[in-house]
């Protein structure tokens, strides 16, 4: 059984060696155990059937919410915000270059010792152009404090996706968490194979490229889920199966929503060792009625129900509902409140703020105690990184693949004999 507390003597070694160079020179005097992705993964993978969660900070109160619940549940957590959600045209006033400074802010202010991991998800390549802007963008967030990135190029076919992982790669540190994706999340339509998936991974391990995660679209969808038929286990677990030797974990994305029932099975039946939580967090915040498992429950005209004396003040809340009326945004649109509200929610009384928190708090815990099984896996991270002695605990396997067969041509060609169903086209959410 693993110790279940840490010396203050193993902290502070932790803290001199885990804590990756951006950080350790962005926050000199910090106390805050901010550590690789890799990190974190290493946690859940020395458990087994554990996985981390992966919160999204759309807004303070989520941050502050998630610290607490892990700090409370002895687990590592991810904090991470996507590209649509804190990238250049943001919807949240939490974004890839102060999501760390928060992190490390919060941690100290909170006397949070449970090691975190700060993580961009879904940085999104459409295409050529944004491939030259991720070469100057996604350097300036590691120079912000990331310690994990999400490559996400799966709108594009499959060769495309992999080249555009193997030509981003040199702009990621090499002891960064990285997570690559393949398949769109977009639900029932197009979920990927295991051609495809062996297919990244495989030409990606050609290229020395080792990610620490894959997502799939294994069935969900992002945001607020109208049916709860959700994620595909035994397809995730066939999957993952097939990618046993590149000892890929797995991301699950799209969670909000799913019930707790399907996400035990993940957790119990597949590699998965990292789940994002979005929607669900930032609802709870707001304090708008949810069920068991974080989706929000509508009242009989379809709206949201706000808990009365939960989350933001009763006022705040019909002020956030006029405006999304006002923009005649509908129940998926409301994450846009996130930046015009940011200050006004900050603005509020005490305790109101600390009620916000709370709620999130409480819910992050039951999620990872109850249906993640992270708890007291914060020891097993501080225990890899003493052992390794270092904030790198370098890749999990080495090259298998012949790089001779995995050339922009063999790619290309390879591709084009992989039978899936990419389902329909369109703009899914991040
Ligand atoms: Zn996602």
């Amino acid at each position: 059984m693993a110790k279940r507390k840490v010396s203050s003597a193993d902290f502070k070694k932790a803290l001199e060696k885990g804590r990756p160079p951006n950080i350790k020179k962005i926050f000199p005097n910090s106390k805050a155990l901010i550590v690789s992705g890799k990190v974190v993964d290493w946690a859940m993978m020395a458990k087994g059937k554990a996985v981390a969660m992966a919160a999204n900070g759309r807004n303070q109160f989520v941050i502050r919410g998630a610290l607490l619940a892990a700090q409370r549940a002895n687990a590592p957590v991810i904090i991470e915000i996507a590209k649509s959600e804190g990238g250049t045209k943001a919807y949240c006033a939490v974004n890839y270059w102060n999501i760390a400074m928060l992190v490390d802010n919060l941690c100290n202010e909170l006397g949070i010792t449970i090691p975190v991991a700060v993580h961009a998800d879904h940085y999104g390549i459409r295409d050529e152009r944004d491939l030259a802007a991720a070469k100057v963008e996604i350097p300036t967030s590691f120079e912000a404090g990331m310690t994990s990135i999400a490559i996400d190029a799966s709108h594009l076919p499959d060769d495309k996706n992999l080249l555009a992982n193997i030509a981003i790669n040199p702009y990621i540190p090499k002891w960064a968490g990285l997570e690559t994706e393949v398949g769109e999340i977009k639900g029932e339509e197009g979920l990927s194979t295991v051609g495809e998936a062996l297919f990244l991974i495989q030409g990606l391990n050609a290229h020395d490229i080792f990610p620490d995660w894959i997502a799939l679209n294994n069935g969900t969808t992002h945001g607020i889920e109208e049916k709860d038929s959700g994620i595909q286990v035994q397809l995730t677990a066939e999957i993952h199966t097939a990618l046993e030797k590149y000892k890929i974990s797995g991301a699950q994305h799209g969670t909000s929503g799913n019930s707790s029932e399907r996400l035990r099975q993940i957790v119990a039946r597949t590699h998965t060792t990292k789940a994002n939580v979005a929607t669900a967090l930032q609802m709870i915040s707001w304090g708008v009625q949810v069920n068991d498992y974080g989706n929000a429950i509508l009242d009989a005209s379809g709206n949201f129900s706000k808990v009365k004396g939960e989350g933001a003040s009763e006022e705040m809340w019909e002020e956030m509902v006029a405006y999304a009326q006002s923009k005649s945004w509908k129940k998926g649109d409301y994450k846009n409140l996130s930046l015009p509200f940011e200050n006004k929610l900050l603005a509020q009384p005490k305790e109101i703020r600390d009620r916000m928190v709370k709620g999130v708090e409480d819910f992050a815990y039951k999620m990872m105690t109850e249906v993640f099984n992270a708890q007291d896996t914060a020891p097993l991270a501080i225990e890899a990184i003493l052992k390794e002695g270092s904030y790198d605990l370098g890749p999990k396997v080495t090259r298998i693949e012949n790089p001779a067969e995995w050339t922009e041509s063999k790619i290309t060609e390879r591709a084009s004999r992989l039978v899936g169903d990419k389902g329909p086209t369109g703009k899914f959410d991040d």
